[in-house]
């Protein structure tokens, strides 16, 4: 399979392995900032692919931004194939893209939730049989609100065919940036080779992705294939999934 994941900074164009672009992103991106305007606070984000940790990138986003921000940012860089829905799960709380509740529905649901953990409670029934506790809410929440140094979270996108995202919040600090967000660094494209002949491969067989480990073919070998099996090899954790070309 891959060799070890290597990445580049987008800032000042450095390579290195994902430990090593790390402490690098430690100073880096405070040497590219505005030099007027106000300072705000900034999070550093490490994304990676919960099953495939060789795709991750690190941002950087404004403390003014909202879950939304982050998720489009992720559909347009890694994601986006139909429009599928998407949800950050963030502690007890569930983030949906299509939610439509205001803030006097979430409180609704909140004040429900409790009334049914008092029950419980008054019933005798342990707190291990409970329910996990489960809010939900929409995206248009400032990240200032939930963000802090350590946070580790999830992202879905497409409840289908899922694509599954760690994040973390890695580090904090204050400067001066033109974007709500901005990609500091993302890994390079992996060197898949072909299953058969061990050159270099150029697409990928998409119904063999799910059950072999190499479905990585050189032009040479996946001749003979009809159209549909072949998908493009791209830079994301979500090819060869549903449509996904990049
Ligand atoms: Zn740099
Ligand atoms: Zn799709
Ligand atoms: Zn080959």
């Amino acid at each position: 399979m891959a060799k070890q994941s290597r990445g580049t900074c987008n800032l000042c164009g450095y390579e290195s392995t994902k430990a090593g672009l790390t402490r690098h992103l430690a100073t880096c991106p405070a040497n590219h900032d505005l030099s007027t305007g106000k300072p705000s606070r900034i999070f550093r984000l490490r994304i990676e692919a919960s099953y495939a940790p060789e795709y991750w990138l690190d941002v950087e986003i404004k403390e003014t931004a909202t879950l939304r921000v982050l998720d489009q940012f992720l559909r347009d860089i890694w994601l986006e194939c139909c429009g599928h829905l998407s949800a950050f799960t963030i502690g007890d709380t569930f983030y949906d893209v299509s939610y439509e509740g205001d803030e006097e529905d979430e409180a609704m649901e909140a004040e429900a939730e409790e009334q049914l953990f008092a029950l419980l409670k008054e019933r005798g029934i342990p707190e291990s049989r409970w329910p996990a506790r489960r809010r939900e809410r929409g995206m248009d929440v400032k990240i200032s609100e939930i963000f802090e140094e350590g946070l580790s979270f999830e992202h879905e996108y497409d409840f289908g065919s899922t694509t599954h995202l760690k994040l973390k919040v890695v580090s904090e600090r204050e400067g001066k940036i033109s974007d709500k967000l901005r990609l500091l660094a993302r890994n390079k494209l992996p060197e898949w080779t072909c299953v058969k002949c061990g050159k270099p491969a150029t697409v990928l067989h998409s119904e063999k992705m799910y059950d072999e480990e190499n479905p990585f073919y050189c032009k040479t070998h996946a001749r003979g294939w009809d159209d549909y099996p072949y998908m493009p090899i791209v830079n994301s954790p979500r090819m060869g999934v549903c449509g996904y070309t990049g």
